[in-house]
């Protein structure tokens, strides 16, 4: 009985991830074998979120192999579009760049002062564009928040899976200074594209450049900014969540999901709840969340802090089961159950849409490679 409710219960996410991963055409007969496989993935995935009432490890393994796999699709295409995986001053200065959404931030005080963008990502037929990357963000945080950091990033699986390599952590973010850093990322990199009118955190300081694209190493700047970028890439997405076993980057470095997108989660619709009554103060959430999101001073006060991501990690770790999801303003009261489910809808048809597509094509990719 519980199974055939819990299959009933995952129709949705089958028929939302159908549309999403068909895109209403026919495809062709790998590439359809291969979207089947990803299909019947995803919603066994969501099934045994509601058989096992375990969310964060179901997640992960979506989440992390999508990250890890995008780059072989994103570098696939941009070689196909453009010819090479490396930015040169023509492809820029032509709009082939994809537009990633690190760089959204550094967009706003150039556009708001200036009317000037000053990324030169623009159009790219694989991949965002501009208009495309705002609406997804934008819609993907109106309905879960920060959510989007633990279910719709193509790059947040990155340090989520090098921060699971290691049994027990070595090192702890316990200094407050650490929580400004992303905020000092953000302001001053905006500031620098505002006043040079160039894309400052994408060309010099993104961690995620080694695995996607760079630009073509041919004068001492360019060195400079290609040990830049390995340095970012071994210190955030590596060294770091090894030893800490904590997501670095996403926690720490990145200018957007820890600042501007964390703030929406104060009015978000959802948010993970701590019932004091119930919790023993075993402190294991604090050890055991990815992203820093309970201390505590959060904990004594029954909450978690605005960069909670709402992974699931902490729900699923509890042994008293005092975090639960909640629907804002009917915390306590609303049924915890019920508003788990609206939860799971509302972030694992961002997921499927985002990482499950994501995935398939790199797995076309793969299989072309390997294949022929
Ligand atoms: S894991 Fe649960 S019981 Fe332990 S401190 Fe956190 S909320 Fe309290
Ligand atoms: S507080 Fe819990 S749900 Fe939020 S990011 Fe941390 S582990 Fe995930």
């Amino acid at each position: 009985m519980k199974i055939l409710n819990n299959i009933l219960l995952t129709l949705p996410i089958t028929a939302v991830s159908a549309l999403f991963l068909l895109h209403g055409q026919p495809l062709a007969a790998r590439a359809g074998f291969i979207s089947l496989i990803v299909f019947l993935y995803i919603n066994f995935l969501f099934f045994m979120m509601l058989h096992t009432g375990k969310t964060w490890k179901y997640r992960a393994l979506l989440f992390i192999p999508a990250a890890l796999l995008f780059p072989i699709e994103f570098i696939y295409t941009n070689i196909l579009e453009r010819g090479s995986m490396l930015v040169s001053l023509s492809t820029i200065y032509e709009c082939k760049v994809p537009f990633c959404h690190l760089v959204l931030p550094s967009l706003i005080i150039p556009v708001v002062m200036i009317k000037e963008i000053p990324f030169p990502g623009s159009m790219s037929e694989g991949h965002a564009s501009i208009a495309e990357m705002l609406v997804l963000i934008f819609c993907a945080v109106l309905v879960v928040g920060r959510g989007w950091c633990a279910w719709g990033c193509f790059y947040g699986g990155w340090d989520e899976a090098f921060s699971l390599i290691r049994k027990k952590a070595s090192f702890t973010f316990t200094h407050k200074l650490w929580r400004y850093l992303p905020w000092a990322v953000l302001i001053s990199s905006s500031l620098i594209a505002s006043c040079t009118l160039t894309p400052i955190y994408c060309q010099w300081l993104c961690p995620f450049k080694p695995v996607t694209e760079f630009k073509m190493v041919s004068t001492t700047i360019d060195i400079i900014a290609a040990v830049v970028f390995f340095s970012m890439f071994l210190i955030f997405i590596i060294i770091l969540p090894l030893l800490s076993k904590k997501r670095a980057q996403c926690s720490f470095f990145c200018p957007l999901g820890p600042t501007l997108i964390a703030l929406t989660n104060r009015v978000n619709l959802f948010t993970v709840s701590i019932d004091k009554d119930k919790c023993i103060q075993c402190k294991k959430c604090i050890k055991t969340c990815p992203l820093n999101a309970i201390d505590e001073e959060s904990l004594a006060a029954g909450r978690v802090r605005t960069e909670c991501a709402k992974c699931g990690k902490c729900l699923d770790n509890c042994p008293k089961q005092a975090i639960s999801y909640a629907v804002r303003m009917t915390e306590g009261c609303a049924n915890a159950g019920f508003s788990r489910l609206l939860y799971l809808y509302a972030s694992y048809i961002l997921m499927s849409a985002v990482l499950g597509g994501i995935l398939a094509k790199s797995l076309q990719v793969i299989a072309k490679l390997v294949l022929g």
